[in-house]
């Protein structure tokens, strides 16, 4: 439980201070986010997804993507994650790093 509000910490820490740059890349990235297949639909993210538990329905409708304050996209329907390079990411998906948007 520490551990995982620690790391939680670090994450929006992280974003606060640098990811700034990332996320207008993904600004770019999101226009064109709903040409991308979903994340699950690309062999090269099997190894994130598993290490992150991610799954394309979140279980509890309180933490899902379109509430992570690493989702860039529209509240329905899906987006981009920053955690994922290529692909995109149901508003309704989840994965063990997700953080509340602040
Ligand atoms: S819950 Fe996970 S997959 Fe969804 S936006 Fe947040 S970090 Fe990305």
């Amino acid at each position: 439980m520490a551990d995982d509000l620690s790391r939680r910490a670090l994450l929006k820490a992280a974003i606060i201070a640098g990811l700034a740059p990332v996320g207008a890349g993904l600004n770019a990235a999101r226009a064109s986010a709903e040409d991308e297949p979903l994340v699950t639909d690309i062999p090269a993210n099997s190894v994130i997804i598993t290490s992150l538990e991610y799954v394309n329905q979140s279980p509890n409708p309180e933490q899902i993507c379109a509430n992570c304050v690493l989702y860039q996209g529209p509240a329905e329907g899906s987006g981009k994650c920053g955690l994922f390079r290529e692909g995109r990411v149901p508003a309704q998906a989840w994965c063990k790093s997700w953080v509340a948007k602040g």
